[in-house]
């Protein structure tokens, strides 16, 4: 695990993988996030994938983004099931990030009565084992 990626404070099903979203995992497994941004459009977009939501184009860049944003809103999940059954109660957010792009995320590292709609936070990157995908999720950047 790189030192930029947490050990998993949540279930980590395994993201679906393909070729056209390698930059994205290989940047996550770093512990960076990366943006997919079209040159056609110029427009940042997410979820990462392999075209442009807008036009179609398929010549991607990846841009590294700050990692920083703040919450949009917020659900605290306290009924689960399957493997989530053990982790209530999390937060499920929808954070805004500084390029401007609203992003689901679970947030960790604090207590769910902590987070607040416009409560400032930042990207962390968690894997359930060495090697695993790393999956973005959010902490309070006052949390470090
Ligand atoms: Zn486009």
């Amino acid at each position: 695990m790189s030192p930029g990626v947490r050990p998993a404070s949540l279930p980590t099903p395994p993201p679906r993988l393909d070729p056209e979203t390698q930059p994205y995992w290989d940047a996550a497994a770093r512990g960076e996030l990366v943006l997919p941004l079209c040159p056609r459009c110029d427009r940042l977009f997410w979820y990462p994938r392999g075209a442009c939501p807008r036009c179609g184009a398929t010549d991607l860049s990846w841009r590294p983004a700050s990692g920083e944003g703040v919450v949009y809103s917020f659900s605290v999940v306290r009924r689960a099931g399957g493997a989530w059954a053990q982790a209530v109660p999390y937060v499920l957010a929808y954070v805004t990030l500084a390029e401007g792009l609203t992003v689901a995320a679970n947030i960790v590292g604090c207590a769910p009565e902590e987070i607040t709609v416009d409560l400032p936070v930042h990207a962390v990157f968690e894997a359930a084992a060495a090697g695993d995908p790393a999956i973005l999720r959010f902490t309070p950047a006052a949390a470090g």
